[in-house]
Formats: structure tokens, sequence, C-alpha cells
């Protein structure tokens, strides 16, 4: 059977080596950070995330989505916290079905799920402290640097295990040669960069929103209740920028702010207490008194940025291949990124199975069915970003919300809301996209036609 080395242990690179594994290949997974299982905090992500049926269809698919779901929060709609001290907040259901929801699950604990999903495969090795540095793409050969590998700790086992072809410092580069390398090493993918240096006419582009983003917290209430209402996803918007939050099973929520880098106002010229606390009495004075770490998670917590990745082609020949964020990240404002990033791993093991002879075959086939709708999302996720900070805070939005319910509801299986496609379908999201455009000029047209014949009517009527 065929060899994979895989390049990273994030959300994807987990669950594909439990599907490779399932299938029979061998497969080698290499982690540049420590096992999360023994207290690494996967850093510069969001803590916790929302998982939708396109990511609980692909765990289904190895019978493991109950497991993982198990201490997920659900979430049944837009909890709009409007500006103004006083304001009250509106609750938006997501869709007319209200078995339908968004749950909140921890980065971490998917993390953990899919990698011991992996595990349970004895053809599925895993070595976390190994950075991939860059990848012979011809020999499908990744070379990595092992660190921090102490003697007698677990890690001595798996550098033995891996083909050490070089120094026996402390800082070792090991090499792992497989029959193919899969990076699913996220949006700062070292195995992409690989192809970008080998690869000629290789196409990359690479843009990042103005904004960035900051995890804040709040606590559990003093008797261990949720602080907020627990089965929503709260947004404050506020035209340019706006704050969301997630619960979490111990019943906090983590808050994160999307807000420009630069400016007049932003995080370049929030720095003292004062101004930090001024801006969100102001802006969020209903979270204000929920956060009492609020200062110290904004001085401490890192400011990250969103970066939108779009490249071709996503394999060599039948050398190597993309998943996930290292193919395609997307800003997170559909909640779709790790979603994306899990149906691809169904897809490509769908295209193993089917060219289980023809690895390039298979490689090709999984980058023509994704690219198209990985690119669909990217545009569908930045449009969300000024749905969700500027549009949800309207009457009009919420209006049009409604009517898409009354219409998915009346014209159940013809009508269905782009929201809905996107989040509770598995309908390719480029053919979500097109669909929705379409229904929104039908819309468009009978609303015009419909005002056309009350003003004639009431024409008609007023001139008897
Ligand atoms: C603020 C924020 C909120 C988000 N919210 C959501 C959400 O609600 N729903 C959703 O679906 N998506 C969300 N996303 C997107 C989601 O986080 C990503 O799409 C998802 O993590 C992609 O998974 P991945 O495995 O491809 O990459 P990653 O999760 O980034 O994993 C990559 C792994 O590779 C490892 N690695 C990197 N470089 C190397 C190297 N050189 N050598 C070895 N290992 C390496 C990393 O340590 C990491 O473990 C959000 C993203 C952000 C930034």
């Amino acid at each position: 059977m065929a060899k994979f080395v895989l390049i990273g242990s994030g959300l994807a690179g987990g669950l594909l080596a439990a599907y490779l594994g399932r299938r029979g290949y061998e497969v080698d997974l290499y982690e540049r950070r420590a096992d999360p299982r023994e207290g690494n905090i996967v850093g510069g992500r969001s803590i916790n995330l929302a998982i939708s049926t396109r990511g609980i269809h692909a765990l289904e698919q190895l019978g493991m989505a109950d497991e993982a779901l198990r201490h997920a929060i659900p979430m049944r709609g837009r909890m709009i916290h409007p500006a103004g001290a006083g304001a009250r907040t509106i609750f938006s259901p997501y869709d007319v079905d209200p078995k339908n929801c968004i749950n909140s699950i921890g980065r971490g604990a998917l993390n953990t799920a899919v990698i011991e999903a992996a595990q349970r495969y004895p053809n599925v090795r895993v070595y976390f402290n190994h950075k991939c540095t860059d990848v012979d793409l011809d020999s499908a050969t990744a070379h990595l640097e092992t660190s921090f590998v102490a003697a007698g700790s677990p890690q001595d086992e798996s550098v033995r295990m891996a083909d050490v072809s070089a120094a026996n410092s402390e800082n070792q580069i090991i090499s792992a040669h497989g029959d193919a390398v899969i990076g699913v090493d996220g949006a700062f993918s070292a195995v992409r960069q690989s192809m970008q240096m080998q690869i000629s006419g290789f196409e990359y582009d690479e843009s990042y929103l103005a904004h960035g983003y900051k995890e804040l917290t709040i606590p559990p209430a003093p008797d261990g209740s949720w602080r907020m209402e627990k089965n929503a996803l709260h947004i404050w918007p506020r035209k340019s920028f706006m704050m969301i939050a997630l619960p979490n099973p111990d019943s906090s929520f983590t808050c994160t702010l999307f807000w420009e880098f630069e400016g007049q106002r932003s995080f370049a010229t929030t720095k003292t207490d004062d101004d930090v606390r001024g801006f969100f009495e102001e802006e969020f004075p209903d979270a204000v008194p929920l956060m009492p770490t609020l200062l110290d998670d904004f001085k401490n917590n890192p400011t990250g940025s969103l970066v939108t990745i779009r490249c071709a082609p996503w394999f060599y020949r039948d050398k190597v291949c993309l998943v996930g964020d290292a193919a395609h990240a997307v800003v997170p404002f559909y909640g779709q990124g790790m979603n994306a990033a899990f149906e691809d791993c169904f897809v490509l093991d769908e295209c193993l199975k089917e060219f289980p002879d023809n690895r390039e075959r298979a490689f090709a086939e999984y980058f023509s069915r994704r690219k198209i709708n990985a690119d669909a999302l990217a545009d569908l996720a930045i449009g969300n970003f000024i749905e969700m900070r500027d549009k949800t805070a309207s009457k009009t939005f919420r209006a049009k919300k409604k009517l898409d319910h009354l219409l998915e509801a009346a014209l159940p299986g013809i009508y269905l809301p782009l929201y809905t496609m996107v989040t509770f379908t598995r309908i390719p999201y480029a053919q979500a996209a097109r669909r929705a455009k379409r229904q929104d000029r039908m819309l468009y047209v009978t609303m015009i036609a419909a005002g056309i014949i009350i003003v004639s009517l009431l024409v008609h009527l007023i001139a008897r």
C-alpha cells in the first residue's frame, strides 16, 4: 500500500490521516507543535469554532461525529446586541427549521478527537515537534527540523522510527519520504511554499483584510452558569467593525473583536487602559460588566490577521497535494474554513477510492471538484463580514431574513436561503452562490411586479 507523508496535524491533518488510515494507506503525520494532549494550546487561531453540516458529515463518515460533538453547544441563531446603552438584544434564528443550528466546539478538543481517531489505525503514526522546512516535490520527500527532543521522552521513539538522515545534534534535520506528501499545514504552508518555488507557473495570491482580531473572555457567572443566552452566536455589529461571542462548555464565552489595525480609532491607537475601557464602554456597554479580565485580555492576547489565500494547482503529479487552509485559507465570517477543510478530506478520500491505481488522476479530480468551490467560499466569506458587522443591525436585513424563512417554508426544496445552503446542506459552495443570485433576482422581479399590480389596482380604484 502507498505511503503518505502528511505535514500538519491540525484539524484537517488529523481527520485526513484517519481517512487515509481507514483506507489502509501507510501514514506518517508530522506536526511542528507539541501534542495537544500535553496541554499545548493551538495558539494563533480561535479557541472555539462553529461546526455545521459539512464538517459534521465528514466526521460521520468515520463514525466519530457523536463523540466529537458530545460537548458542542448548539447555536440556533444570531443574538444581535445593537449599539447604545440599554438597547435590547434581538434574536434572529438561522433557519426556519429549529433543528438546523451551528455548533460551538472547542478547537483543542476537536483537534485531539481527530488525532485520536487517526491513531486508532495501526498504520498511522503521528510525530509531534517536527517542523517541515521544505519538500522536494519530485522525490516526495519532506525535510523536517526536530527540536525539543529530550532523551527518554516519547519523542525519541518517533525520531528513531522516522528516517533520520542528519546530524545527531539537539536540532536534528530528518527526511521523511513517502509515495506522496500532503500539505495540511495551514494558511502559511511550508509545502505550498515549496510548490511555489519548484513549479513554474504556480499561481498564488494572498490578500489581507484591513481588520485584525483579538480574543477576549466572558467568564462564567459566580453560580457557574452562562452570563448570556447560551444557544446563540452573539454579535455586536458596529458598521465598520464588530465583536462576536461563542459559548464554551465551561459556561464561559470566547469573544472575538474584529477591528481595523490602523486608523483614527483602531488597534494601533488604543493602547492605554483608559483607551481600551473608553472604547468598550462606548461600543459594547452591555458586555463590559461581563468582562472582568478585559484589560488583561486586551493587553496580553495577540492580534491576529485575516488572510484569504488562493493558489493553483493544488497538486504536483502524483507526488504532492494540498488540503484545507494550505490550499485555500478564507476569512472566518461564514464559519466555514474548517468545515470546508473537512469537506476536502471527504472529497480527496472519494477521489482516491475512485482512482485507486492512479493517484495523479485522483489529485487532479480532487482539485477540479474543490477549487471552484473554495474560490466561491472565499468570496462568500468576505461578503458575510459586511453582512455581520453592518447589515445584521438593520431592520431591512431582519425583514429579508424573515421573508427568506417564509419563502423557504412556503416553497420547500425550491427556495433555499444562501445561509441555509452554505451552512445546513452540502450543496457545493459555487452552486449555492449561483442559486442564491438567481433566487434574489426572481424575488426582486416578483416584488417589482407585485408593486406594479398593487399601484395599478389603487389607481384603478381611485379613478372609479
Ligand atoms: C478567528 C478565526 C475563527 C474561525 N472560526 C471558524 C469557524 O467558526 N468555523 C470554521 O469552520 N472555521 C473557522 N475558522 C477557520 C479554521 O480555523 C481553519 O479553516 C481550519 O483551522 C483549517 O484547518 P487546517 O487543518 O487546514 O489548518 P490549521 O488548523 O491551521 O492546522 C495546520 C497545522 O499544521 C501545523 N503546521 C504548520 N506549519 C507546519 C510546518 N511547517 N511543519 C509541520 N506542521 C506545521 C500547525 O501547527 C497546525 O497544527 C476560523 C479561523 C479564525 C482565524
